[in-house]
């Protein structure tokens, strides 16, 4: 019987995949300065999981920056192709952040928060109809 996935991805060389079995437990935007650089746009576009229920084969590369609100997001790339595929929060330690840009197919996708809007440059549109915070809003 084949495996079924709720989602799978991968980063742009291939040396990266992944698959994810369960949904997200929540969907959202950010567009801090951290999240702007390392995405390299407007905003970073994560989903976020039950770190059990994502399955990562290949070896990525890590970067640890400081929050405002004092925890550490560490943030993983592919070493060779340099795409940004996940961020885990040490606030967090049971969920993962995938970057939505990375999944095979992302017609689910939906931010149903946006964060940091105040770093939001003006050339990135957002939809009106997605709540939205000047920081990041309490859990
Ligand atoms: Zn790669
Ligand atoms: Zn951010």
């Amino acid at each position: 019987m084949p495996e079924t996935y709720f989602a799978s991805g991968q980063c742009l060389c291939g040396d990266v995949k992944y698959t994810i079995s369960s949904p997200p437990v929540r969907m959202g935007q950010c567009h801090c300065d951290d999240c702007r650089r390392s995405s390299g746009t407007g905003h970073a576009s994560n989903a976020f999981f039950k770190k059990n229920d994502v399955q990562i084969k290949g070896k990525t590369s890590l970067y640890d920056s400081n929050t405002d609100t004092g925890s550490i997001i560490t943030r993983h790339f592919c070493p060779k192709c340099g795409s940004r595929l996940f961020g885990e929060n040490s606030a967090a330690t049971e969920i993962i952040g995938v970057t939505a840009g990375t999944l095979n197919d992302s017609h689910w996708f939906k931010a149903n928060v946006i964060v940091y809007n105040k770093r939001k440059p003006k050339w990135d549109i957002m939809d009106d109809s997605i709540p939205t915070f000047d920081e990041m809003p309490p859990l």
